[in-house]
């Protein structure tokens, strides 16, 4: 949930900062590209601490007249998402004008700000870097963002700046309405919580990243993750971009249950899809929201011929549910909560070993895996391991012989039996 952002002019090294903190998680990277024009946004980890990099420097329209202003533009926008700002600066060049005016922003945010001096290889450079205590920042860290050198203890620091959410809001179930501009997620949070909204008082750019509404009412109780409700006012196209990505990325990595929400007329997208596979690669809850059913000429088939086109895109994960609204009509509002609630249960859901082991074994019995070069695998025991979402460690004989299509198997069966509807399974084979 914390967003550390890396800002500041061209070539000073962001990206080569940015590639070396998110090395680690560089799967999920790869996956965040297809929701982004760039690669500028990974996941990274520090002595357990997961969080997001942010490199703004991608962002940049490439004409003289929008560049100093589009800068400055994605400064305030990460002053605002971001938990940490990374202010970084080129040790050889000095302080420029660009540097500077970047400063004069940060100054004025109430967020930690690092100034973070690159390409410091050498003592004499050493010496050099100390004109950048001249911004008014305070901390100032050296690095080789090249050679990694002052990483280490720059994230030492860093991640004890993080901002925990508090333990009365994070046992209750967290939901983000995702989706892209327009589909009508500040309608739906209107039509959820109404006038209330000038009442809740964000803090976000205070003490916390994103704005948590507590919703209780009607037999639901549950923090609502607003990933819609602040709108920045930008000109600049790749800043929309930009702030909806980074709005979109923190509630990812916040919420238990993703509502993704798409608009009737358009469909299922493949920026939709990307969110999708990232909602499930980070084991989050998954539900879709086809909202503007009102604009729809329908007959008895439309909607069950709808669900369908938007599976056959989310194979192979298509148990999600779908639910068809029209937050103008009122249709279907709380029915999505109630969809939302439920796979929040089948996230969270344990089944009991005994029942886990009746139900699956003579399954496996009438359908045990295909032996391979002569040997069999014989499954003994199965388990639910215990996680933040469904895990399950099916123990037997010979685990590397158990082939991906037979796991898809098992997790069928276990779909078929137990409701894990809106929530990624992970099965693994382990020797007894
Ligand atoms: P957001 O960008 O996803 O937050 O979308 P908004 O909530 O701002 O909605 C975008 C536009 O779609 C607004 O003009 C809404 O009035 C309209 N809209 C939202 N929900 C519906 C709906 O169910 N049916 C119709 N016809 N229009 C809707």
């Amino acid at each position: 949930s914390n967003i550390v952002a890396i800002v500041g002019r061209p070539n000073v090294g962001k990206s080569t900062l940015f590639n070396r903190l998110t090395e680690s998680r560089k799967a999920i990277v790869d996956d965040m590209s297809g929701v982004t024009r760039d690669r500028h946004y990974g996941m990274a980890e520090w002595i357990n601490k997961p969080f997001t990099v942010v490199d703004t420097g991608g962002y940049v329209a490439n004409s003289d007249d929008v560049f100093e202003s589009a800068i400055n533009e994605q400064v305030l926008i990460a002053i605002e998402e971001a938990s940490v700002i990374l202010f970084m600066v080129d040790v050889n060049t000095g302080i420029t004008d660009l540097d500077d005016s970047i400063a004069a922003i940060l100054r004025r945010s109430r967020k930690p700000v690092f100034v973070v001096a690159n390409k410091v290889d050498n003592n004499s450079q050493r010496n050099d870097a100390s004109v950048f205590y001249g911004f008014g920042l305070g901390e100032l860290h050296l690095i080789s963002s090249m050679t990694g050198s002052g990483t280490g203890e720059l994230l030492d620091e860093v991640v004890t700046h993080f901002v925990e959410i508090p333990e009365e809001e994070n046992a209750l179930p967290k939901y983000a309405i995702v989706g892209r501009p327009n589909v009508g997620k500040s309608s739906l949070i209107n039509a959820l919580i109404g006038s209330e909204r000038n009442i809740v008082t964000p803090v976000a750019g205070t003490t916390r990243d994103s704005i948590h509404i507590h919703y209780n009412q009607f037999g639901h109780e549950f923090m609502l993750i607003d990933t819609a409700g602040l709108r920045k006012k930008t000109k600049v196209k790749e800043n929309i971009e930009f702030y909806s990505v980074m709005r979109t990325i923190k509630a990812l990595e916040e919420a238990d249950v993703i509502i993704l929400m798409i608009d009737a007329l358009e469909g299922l997208e493949s920026q939709d899809i990307n969110i999708f596979h990232l909602a499930e690669k980070n084991k989050k809850g998954v539900m879709i929201v086809v909202n503007k059913w009102d604009l729809i000429e329908k007959d008895h088939k439309t909607t069950k011929e709808f669900e369908v086109k938007i599976r056959e895109k989310l194979a192979p994960f298509v148990d999600v549910p779908v639910v068809f609204t029209s937050v103008i009509e009122k249709q279907r509002i709380f029915k999505t909560l109630d969809v939302a609630k439920h796979v929040y249960t089948n996230k969270m859901k344990k089944i009991p070993t005994s029942k886990l082991n009746e139900i699956m074994l003579p399954i496996i019995e009438n359908n045990p895996p295909p032996s391979l070069k002569g040997k069999f695998v014989k499954i003994k025991f199965i388990t639910q391991i215990n996680g933040a979402s469904p895990m399950f460690a099916f123990f037997c004989n010979l685990p590397q012989y158990v082939k991906e299509s037979y796991k898809r198997f098992i997790e069928n069966k276990l779909r078929e039996n137990f409701d894990f509807a809106g929530v990624p399974i992970q099965i693994y084979f382990r020797q007894k």
